[in-house]
């Protein structure tokens, strides 16, 4: 299997999308339904997260899944592209094109591009001053008091009635199905691009929580830094993401094969192959996984002893994108003596949760955020 320069699934793009607010088709699951914009206002929940924004819309499901990326055009400040269009930019942009992924690491990086992003994704989805729904909004448990005033600003800024915020584990947890109402402990695991955050819920609150600003992104930079160091070949991030993706794994897993990848030799500056195999990879990640299963440990270690006893039994929900990593979840089962259920949908759990939370808006409206 080859991965990395020449190989990649995309192409580099020649149109610079002069027209980000189009909507378009969305792609990904196969539950996605299409956006329409001339639609009635309808209750919207957006999963912002630090890889992949997601929007639900009440009655309808999930209308957009996209790439938390965003292209300016840094001497103007135009925005040329948002979502996948932008996402296939990164690394492949001219000196006065910046690709960026304004929640890295669950913090808000820039407000102002922040706030254009989550503009242009409600437009997508028919927000405009005639149609003005409310606004649900997940955000990392990271972020600050400040930086959640913003996104909510944003929205409304964007169009929204009213906004409200809510804390990315309890709506994966919602969306896990577990019965967060209940006095009864429920621990989920959600490992994202740039965070991994960890939160045992009981009677519709956060009892403990943990949140490491480390997540999918530290594993490809760690694939990144190892054929580097190894090997003195440059790869791309997209090129290690794909790698991890293709062969990357936290344990031994049945039927293991090698990998190509092409990137730059470092001495030479010419096109160079190197075969990878899932077991040198595992090394290179082991750090990063490590430090996912510290904090969830952390997190069970920290709840009161007669929930710690619950999620015993009941086990621990895991996830994000990041839980799709091989072998994942045998460890974190393994770091934390807890059965780990990795859930259905991992990548949509959140969004899914959310939009449960817009069907009983007025009797959920206490799990919200206030600031
Ligand atoms: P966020 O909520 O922070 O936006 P997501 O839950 O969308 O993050 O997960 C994105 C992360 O999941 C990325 O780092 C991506 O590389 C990783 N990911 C997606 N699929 C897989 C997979 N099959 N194996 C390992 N990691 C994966
Ligand atoms: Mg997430």
């Amino acid at each position: 299997m080859a991965l990395g320069q020449g190989t990649s699934r995309h192409t580099p793009t020649t149109d610079l999308a002069p027209d980000p607010l189009c909507p378009r088709p969305v792609r990904g699951s196969p539950t996605i339904a299409p956006c329409d914009g001339g639609d009635v206002a309808r209750d919207l929940a957006i999963d912002l997260g630090t890889a992949n924004t997601l929007v639900y819309a009440r009655g309808k499901g999930i209308v957009l899944n996209e790439p938390t990326v965003i292209a300016l055009n840094s001497r103007t400040h135009e925005v040329l592209a948002v979502g996948h269009d932008a996402w296939q930019m990164i690394g492949r942009t001219p000196g006065y094109i910046v690709a960026v992924r304004p929640l890295r690491q669950g913090a808000i990086t820039d407000f102002d591009v922040t706030e254009r992003m989550i503009r242009l994704l409600l437009q997508r989805c028919g927000v405009s001053r005639l149609n003005r729904p409310r606004v649900l909004i997940c955000v990392p448990s990271a972020i600050t008091a400040v930086e959640r005033r913003a996104v909510k600003e944003a929205a409304r800024r964007a169009g929204a009635s009213s906004a409200y915020l809510i804390e990315q584990p309890m709506a994966a947890a919602i969306g896990a199905g577990l019965a967060i109402h209940e006095p009864i402990g429920n621990m989920v695991v959600d490992v994202g691009g740039g965070t991994s955050e960890t939160a045992v819920i009981s009677l519709g609150g956060v009892v403990a929580s943990t949140a490491l600003r480390r997540g999918g992104f530290d594993i490809d930079a760690a694939i990144q830094a190892y054929v580097r160091r190894e090997y003195g070949v440059a790869i791309g991030e997209r090129t290690a993401e794909e790698i991890k993706v293709a062969i990357g794994s936290a344990a031994p897993f049945a039927g293991e094969f090698k990998a190509e990848v092409r990137g730059r030799e470092l001495m030479t500056g010419m096109p160079k192959t190197v075969v990878l195999s899932p077991e040198e990879l595992r090394g290179a990640i082991e750090d990063q996984v490590s430090l996912t299963l510290d904090a969830a440990v952390e997190c069970l270690g920290n709840a009161p002893p007669e929930l710690a006893q619950d999620i015993i039994t009941q086990g621990i929900h895991l996830v994000g994108g990041g839980a799709l990593l091989r072998g994942l979840a045998s460890r974190l089962a393994d770091a934390t003596v807890v059965p780990v259920h990795l859930v259905d949908t991992p990548l949509e759990c959140v969004a899914l949760g959310a939009g449960r939370c817009l069907d009983s808006f007025d009797t959920l409206r206490e799990l919200f955020v206030d600031d």
